[in-house]
């Protein structure tokens, strides 16, 4: 199935993904643009650390405000057309599971908050 994928930070809706095509490692090209004649969301040589979004230039996937360094790289935020967002858990390259794994979304704005008070600490 389809979905949306939507930036972490301010849930702009910024690419396209298939989601038995996902897997870890998470790689530029496995997102598509969101719409015919727009280019992809993530620069080709991109790392998942440096996945930002074009619309607030925030790294767009994969926050965890519990972890020590705020990444998690196994999860990314997306959607189905006309759904909420929800958490989608990308699994391992040889995982061979058919199941597509999502979780509701509650931490998204925390983690946003969460990074913002470690950058103004870290000054
Ligand atoms: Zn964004």
């Amino acid at each position: 199935m389809k979905r949306i994928l939507v930036c972490e930070c301010c849930f702009s809706e910024i690419g396209l993904f298939e989601d038995t095509e996902v897997f870890l490692p998470l790689e530029p090209d496995m997102f598509e643009p969101r719409e015919h004649g727009f280019p992809p969301p993530f620069q080709p040589d991109a790392d998942w650390l440096s996945m930002f979004c074009p619309v607030c230039s925030s790294r767009a996937v994969g926050w965890d405000e519990h972890s020590p360094d705020l990444g998690r790289e196994n999860r990314i935020l997306a959607k189905v057309p006309g759904g909420n967002p929800e958490y989608f858990i990308v699994p391992e390259a040889d995982d061979e599971t058919e199941d597509v794994a999502v979780l509701p979304v509650v931490a998204a704005p925390a983690v946003k908050r969460a990074y913002k008070k470690g950058k103004k600490r870290g000054r």
